[in-house]
Formats: C-alpha cells, sequence, structure tokens
C-alpha cells in the first residue's frame, strides 16, 4: 500500500458505487474477503458482490454470548467483529514451512513457492486493522522475519469499514484503535445510511480505484454526520478498560487472589487465544509419509492455555489453569509493551464474546486493580 502523505481526501459514493468498487477490483484479479454469514456467524470470507456482506443483518454480542438478529435497514456494515480475525489470511492456522523427499542421494527439499495472490480486504474493522498491525510488529521485525506471514501480507488492498455503532463486548475506544481507522488502509469506509457512503482515501492506489466510479467531494454536512456517528459509537462501547499502568499493575499483582478466583471459572479451552486477532503462539509438528519417502515441517496455531505449549524438559512450566491465564494476560497487556511498544490488545472483545464461561478481562483488570495483591 502507498502512503497517501498528508492527503486524506474524504468523497461520498452511492451504494451502485460501492459496488461498482467491488466489481473494479475483481477485474483487477483481486480476490476480495470480507464479512459474510455463515454458519449462524459473520466470518471473513469470499466475496463475489456486495450482496455478500451481511446485509440487513446485525449480531448481539455479550460475554459468552454471539448471536445474529435482524436489522430494520439494509445496512452494508451494521454488525461488529465475528469469530474469524484477519490472523486467518495471513498467520493461517496450519502451514507447512518445509517438505523433503528422500533421494538415492539423502534428501531434496521440495520448493515451494509463496502464495501469489492478490487479496482485496473489504470491510475490515479498526480494531482488526490495528491487530494486523501489531502483528506486522511482531512478525516481520528484520530479526525474525516469517517469510510466509510476509509472502501472505505483501500487497494487501485494504478497504476498511468504521463502526458507526459498537457491540456489547467492544472496548476500541479504550485501546484507541477505533471507532475509526487512522492508518494502515487503502480507503475507508463510513456508512451514513442505506445510500451513502462517506470515504476516506488513505493511499494514492485507493485513490486511483475511487476515480474509477461515481464520486463527489464530501459535503460538510456529510462529514458532520459521519463525524456525529463515530463519536456515539466511540461513547457507547460495551466495555471500558482503563488502559493507563497496566503494564505494571500486572508486574505487582501476580500474587492477587483475583487469579485463584480466575481459575476456578476458565476452562482452559483455548477459545479466547484462537479468536485474539493478535496472538501468535505456534508450535512445530514434523511428519513423515508412511513409505518413509516423504517428511515435511507444519507451524500449527497452538495456544498458552494448553499444557503441552510450556513442556519443557522433565514437565510443563505452567502446570495451573491459574498460572496459564495470568501468563496470557500479563503479557497481552503487560509484558507485551516491553517486548514490541504497545498493549497486545486492540479491544475488539472477542475473548470476551467466544469464552463459553464469559470471562471478562476488562472486569478482572478492574478487580486487580482494588486491594488484594502483593
Ligand atoms: S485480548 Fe481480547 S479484546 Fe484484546 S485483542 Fe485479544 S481478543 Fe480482542
Ligand atoms: S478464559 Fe474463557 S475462553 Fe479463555 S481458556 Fe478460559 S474458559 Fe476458555
Amino acid at each position: 500500500m502507498e502512503p497517501a502523505g498528508q492527503r486524506n481526501d474524504t468523497i461520498a459514493l452511492s451504494r451502485n458505487a460501492l459496488a461498482g468498487l467491488v466489481n473494479a477490483i475483481k477485474l483487477d484479479g483481486f480476490a476480495v474477503f470480507g464479512p459474510t454469514v455463515r454458519d449462524g456467524a459473520i466470518v471473513y470470507d469470499h466475496l463475489d458482490s456486495l450482496e455478500d456482506l451481511p446485509i440487513g443483518v446485525t449480531d448481539k454480542l455479550a460475554p459468552g454470548h454471539y448471536r445474529l438478529a435482524p436489522r430494520e435497514d439494509h445496512a452494508l456494515f451494521g454488525h461488529h467483529v465475528g469469530p474469524h480475525s484477519l490472523r486467518r489470511e495471513f498467520l493461517i492456522p496450519v502451514a507447512t514451512l518445509f517438505r523433503a523427499r528422500r533421494t538415492p542421494q539423502g534428501f531434496a527439499q521440495i520448493e515451494e513457492p509463496p502464495p501469489a495472490r492478490k487479496l482485496a480486504l473489504f470491510g475490515v474493522r479498526p480494531c482488526d486493522l490495528a491487530a494486523v498491525a501489531i502483528q506486522d510488529r511482531v512478525l516481520l521485525n528484520d530479526a525474525y522475519r516469517d517469510t510466509d506471514y510476509a509472502a501472505r501480507r505483501h500487497g494487501v488492498l485494504v478497504i476498511a469499514a468504521n463502526c458507526t455503532q459498537a457491540g456489547g463486548t467492544c472496548f476500541c475506544a479504550s485501546m484507541n484503535t477505533g471507532p475509526e481507522a487512522r492508518a494502515g488502509f487503502d480507503l475507508a469506509l463510513t456508512e451514513l445510511d442505506d445510500d451513502t457512503i462517506v470515504c476516506t482515501i488513505g493511499s494514492d492506489v485507493g485513490r486511483a480505484l475511487v476515480q474509477r466510479v461515481e464520486h463527489v467531494p464530501a459535503s460538510d454536512q456529510l462529514l458532520e454526520r459521519a463525524r456525529l456517528l463515530l463519536n456515539d459509537a466511540a461513547t457507547h462501547m460495551g466495555r471500558t478498560m482503563d488502559p493507563h499502568g497496566l503494564r505494571d499493575l500486572l508486574a505487582t499483582t501476580l500474587e492477587h487472589p483475583r487469579w485463584d478466583d480466575i481459575a476456578s471459572r476458565c476452562l482452559g479451552c483455548a477459545n479466547c487465544t484462537l479468536s485474539c486477532p493478535t496472538c501468535f503462539c505456534t508450535s512445530m509438528e514434523d511428519m513423515t509419509s508412511l513409505d518413509g519417502t516423504e517428511a515435511s515441517r507444519l507451524r500449527r496455531w497452538d495456544s498458552c492455555f494448553t499444557v503441552a505449549f510450556s513442556y519443557v524438559h522433565g514437565g510443563a512450566v505452567r502446570p495451573s489453569l491459574k498460572a496459564r491465564y495470568r501468563q496470557w494476560l500479563t503479557h497481552k497487556l503487560g509484558s507485551w509493551h516491553d517486548q514490541f511498544g504497545s498493549s497486545g490488545c486492540v479491544g475488539c472483545g472477542r475473548c470476551i464474546t467466544w469464552c463459553p464461561v464469559g470471562i471478562d478481562l476488562t472486569e478482572e483488570i478492574t478487580a486487580l486493580r482494588q486491594p488484594g495483591g502483593s
């Protein structure tokens, strides 16, 4: 994505023009991925046209609760985040790192070129964009560059959708990642009503793209409507969390009785880590074909909630649920700052929604701020 420098123009589009934009992207050879209804949830999947978006559908989010519901209007983006994040597209759940075939001389590596695809992400939420920026810092840094991730990230076109309403478990406003996308997009859309979309141009690629569809400069009145909607979303977040001092709080409350309380509720299912858009724990697995002629090394998503993940010689370093939950939260909100220079949480709320027993990290942080820690 080419940055557009200081030019941050805004235009207004009709829904028809937006449909034309999707067609233009497809004509350029991109596969378009965006939110769509599948299996009772809104997930990121392939979009053939604007009609594949969750039109007139919303999602009700609460701790341990996710249900789709009809809307009274025909909004394209009248929903929040579902169980999938963009992690599935870039740090894929199972990746082959290496394959080799036995030869008379020993073995030969089977060359597997990185995936050649042109990917356009359409309707990406600001929290998910912020999560991609975090994963980029982790996986694209010079010392430990993940080549598979880098190949999948390269050249991705991003059309963001700002959030004009907040879900019951959202707290992006607390984490300063939403409800408006500020960086990392080619275009960012704010849907005002069923036929009016304000579009912020974020790159020269995005600028060239909108030239191919009918549009007008966004009037002051439309910009004010967009601002009011985004302000309203920011002030009606389902959750809030004070991010200040979390690193020190978590470093000094390791023996707080709240960890035992959480452990008594946590099932250790790992849903929180698998739905989190910034988690990146993986494990390696070596496989050999039954006839012994081929071998491969796979990288799979893993989770700090499994006992095996911290297994070293002689046993697991974190054998209790208390230790594993504490590891997750203290890393995500605390020591992540030391490693990567930011929080590891973007406030998407997925770990709250998809926790089967509704454990809510914003509540846990509030409890940890109460006296009782060491
Ligand atoms: S910790 Fe929870 S709220 Fe934060 S980014 Fe991960 S899933 Fe979202
Ligand atoms: S906090 Fe919830 S989602 Fe995470 S491991 Fe425990 S029970 Fe599962």
